[in-house]
């Protein structure tokens, strides 16, 4: 069911025009509506609506004035999709028909998902909405936030955060169905980094709190590197960005420890050249990826120091290529280091590794082999008894 969000103020300002009404009605995902009513001392021919996004570019809506004052204007959500909770501010300006034109003052207004009924929560610089779950649920939402944040700091004293907007939906689907009708397509994971909007879904429960401290440090650590990093974020090496925001979270994922064993015995790591641009599609390899990206990333703060991912990160921003730069920063290249952490982290050993890959072909030639070989020398031995019966 879709519901509108409504709200409207009436006003009166100095001035040659009186807005009298005005109401926003917002269908998510398909457009904002504008109305409402002017009286005038002159006749007023048209308006122009200005729609100032947070980030982006203004849009101009224009329309005639109806003769009893009236007028109405839409925003198309889907020819110019808006980042969910994003704040927009907007100005009317009136054309006179006699030539001239008067503006408003600047009004705001939040663009929410309004499938939902929101509860919202604000603390030092930290927005949370959900609509699944009581307040203390929205201020563990918060808490967990301003913590993740401080330790994200930790890490990287010499950068900055901007307010932070925390977006929590009760499910998956919600949340999926949520950026598909948004036709969000710059969204990396679940956030938005130029809107500093994290959207994570966390049902309440006892698992919450767990997955608070997991998801949401994570998704700030991108907010922060993408602060960092500017445009040169997107061209940025998948490994290092996921490595970073893997090792930030509060309560690390436990399973990730038990796939890379498994993952080293069976030498099938993947090696991390091949996660520079992008992680892999299919998902038990792409959970590995993860798994090797916060190891790795850890294994080169816990040898080379975290003031070594800065000198990183800057040759990055500057648009030194993947493994380029990790060798003017370590000195070292990117296989050279990826054997090492193996070695050091999950006791690999190449030699082992390929013997460990290798085994089930021996034993399969050894099975199809061994009957053969066994008959070839029975036969050979029964030829000999036989020569020696020979009188
Ligand atoms: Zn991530």
């Amino acid at each position: 069911m879709w519901l509108n969000g409504l709200f409207s103020i009436s006003q009166s300002q100095p001035g040659l025009v009186r807005l009298t009404s005005l109401t926003v009605t917002t269908r998510f995902g398909e457009y904002l509506e504008f109305s409402g009513r002017i009286e005038s001392d002159q006749p007023v021919d048209s308006l122009t609506l200005t729609l100032i996004p947070e980030k982006g570019s203004p849009a101009n809506l224009n329309t005639v004035i109806g003769p009893d004052g009236g007028f109405s204007l839409r925003y198309d959500l889907i020819k110019m999709p808006l980042t969910p909770f994003t704040r927009l501010t907007y100005t009317i300006t009136f054309q006179f028909a006699s030539g001239g034109s008067e503006t408003t003052q600047p009004f705001s207004l939040e663009y929410r998902d309004t499938r939902f009924n929101w509860q919202t929560l604000n603390g030092n610089d930290v927005q949370a909405y959900w609509y699944d779950g009581d307040l203390t649920f929205g201020q563990a939402v918060v808490n967990t936030t301003l913590e993740g944040r401080r330790r994200n700091l930790e890490t990287f004293p010499s950068a900055s955060l901007p307010p932070l907007k925390i977006v929590v939906y009760a499910s998956a689907s919600d949340l999926q169905s949520g950026l598909a009708i948004s036709k969000i397509q710059n969204i990396a994971g679940h956030t938005s980094p130029e809107s500093a909007t994290i959207f994570v879904s966390i049902p309440p429960g006892p698992d919450a709190q767990l997955e608070m401290r997991r998801q949401l440090p994570h998704e700030i650590m991108h907010i922060l590197l993408y602060q960092m990093l500017g445009s040169a974020y997107t061209n940025t090496p998948q490994w290092l960005l996921e490595g970073i925001a893997t090792s930030a979270e509060l309560n690390p994922n436990p399973d990730f420890e038990r796939v890379l064993i498994s993952a080293s015995q069976a030498n099938t790591l993947l090696p991390m050249e091949s996660l520079c641009a992008q992680f892999p599609e299919d998902a038990p390899a792409a959970y590995l990826a993860y798994a090797q990206s916060g190891s790795f990333v850890q294994y080169l703060m816990s040898t080379r120091g975290k003031d070594s991912l800065q000198i990183l990160l800057a040759a990055y921003r500057n648009g030194i290529g993947c493994e380029d730069a990790v060798y003017q920063t370590y000195g070292s290249d990117l296989g050279r280091l990826d054997l090492e952490w193996r070695r050091a982290v999950l006791g690999y050993e190449p030699l082992t590794a390929a013997l460990n890959t290798l085994l089930p072909y021996i034993i399969l030639t050894a099975s199809v082999l061994l009957p053969g070989l066994i008959l070839i020398l029975l036969a050979h031995l029964l030829q000999k008894k036989e020569s020696v019966n020979e009188p």
